[in-house]
């Protein structure tokens, strides 16, 4: 039985509104577009969605609202965010030179731990060798301390952040917060819907998330002057009132195809038929893996009323270990992937920025131990029992 890593759910439904596309002549900047970000708003209760061609590329307009650059000093612009994520949610503080200041997370969700947020905010609000320490090794002799601007969450595997007392932070030292809902779309956190949580959030679309444009995100916010800089930055920087080749600030081309938002709309549609068949073979797997010594199932914490079940990470305990498993996985043609390496010990971070094993210890072990599983809404329950009978009999 072959079964892939993750899958999109697609029907005649989606592939009809992708054709009637064809038919029209507008093919970007359309009413699909507007259409598709209404929806989309709707279901985060914000006032306002802003479709962009990549989650990567609302992240990055939302550093960009948030206010962070470069400024006179060295370091820079600085943002707390996790080291437990997908890379592009410290990547997209680095487009504006801003510095990720990575804060370790809670071990039984992998979500920011707002008691280590709240004490680095304090000392980065204070300044001197108490907030050195959270700088990066690299950066740790420089000749300032930076200026802390933002918080950035990330809501992982689809289960919301702990995102009050990360907001009461941030009220206290005046901060924005980004919350990266990338994996999370229709969550909810105490009965309020991820993205809109904080100042600014962030959807994405690619394949493997709960729906899918092919590429694409959504950036999602109550402030008015906000929906307008979104859409400035997204159309190279014209402002609504510019004549078209006039160009009012810096701006990207992160827009969003007529085709894309088609595509989305159609998903969006079907968004909790979607989410209830994760949530089914979320629980298939719960009760298949429960006499597994050796796996710790996911954990969803009680504030998160509502599960979005982006992927399903299991936890590889001794005797076994992780590579082990996944390799043997593997030879039996059973797909599954660690994540998240963390972003730290990424070449890249390591080399600009001199981190080392050991500076998250609680980022580190999930990163250890994290494997995902063949996971989407189109798994049956045949290719579930295979993979679990796969894992039993290892
Ligand atoms: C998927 C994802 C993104 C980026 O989305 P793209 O659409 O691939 O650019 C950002 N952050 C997290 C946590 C993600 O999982």
């Amino acid at each position: 039985m072959i079964v892939p890593m993750s899958s999109p759910d697609l029907t005649a439904a989606e592939r009809d509104a992708v054709a009637q596309v064809l038919n029209t002549t507008h093919l970007s900047i359309g009413p699909r577009l507007d259409a598709f970000e209404r929806v989309a708003a709707a279901a985060a209760g914000a006032a306002h969605g802003v479709g962009v061609n990549s989650g990567t590329s609302g992240l990055h307009l939302a550093v960009i609202a948030a206010g962070v650059d470069k400024g006179e000093r060295n370091p820079c612009d600085l943002v707390i965010t996790t080291p437990f994520s997908f890379v592009a949610s410290a990547n997209c503080i680095l487009y504006e030179r801003g510095v990720p200041i990575f804060v370790d997370v809670d071990p039984r969700t992998g979500n920011i731990d707002p008691a280590l947020v709240a004490t680095a905010a304090a000392d980065l609000a204070h300044g001197g060798p108490a907030a050195r320490r959270w700088l990066p090794p690299a950066l740790r002799d420089g000749g300032s301390d930076g200026r802390l601007r933002a918080i950035l969450p990330v809501d992982a595997f689809g289960q919301p952040a702990d995102m009050d007392p990360l907001c009461a932070t941030a009220r206290q030292h005046d901060l924005i917060v980004i919350e990266d809902s990338c994996e999370a779309l229709g969550a909810e956190y105490k009965g309020r819907p991820a993205g809109s949580l904080g100042d600014v959030g962030v959807f994405a679309f690619y394949p493997n998330k709960q729906i899918t444009t092919g590429e694409g995100g959504m950036i999602v916010t109550q402030r008015d002057d906000w929906a307008e800089l979104f859409r400035s930055l997204r159309n190279q920087g014209r402002d609504v009132f510019d004549a078209w080749l006039n160009h009012t600030r810096l701006g990207y081309n992160y827009r969003l195809d007529e085709l894309s938002a088609a595509l989305g709309l159609a998903q969006m549609a079907r968004l909790d038929k979607l989410l209830a068949k994760r949530a089914q073979v979320a629980a298939w797997y719960h009760e298949r893996l429960a006499d597994i010594d050796w796996i710790e199932r996911p954990w969803v914490a009680p504030e998160t009323t509502r599960m979005s079940w982006f992927v399903y990470v299991v936890r590889i305990r001794p005797p076994m270990e992780r590579d082990d498993v996944m390799a043997r996985l593997g030879e039996h043609g059973v797909p599954s992937r660690p994540y998240f390496t963390p972003i730290h010990l990424q070449p890249f971070y390591r080399r600009q920025f001199g981190y080392h094993v050991g500076d998250f210890p609680v980022t580190e072990e999930l990163g250890r131990v994290s494997l995902a599983l063949p996971f989407s809404s189109v798994m049956t329950l045949d290719q579930v029992d295979a993979v679990c009978e796969r894992l039993r009999t290892l």
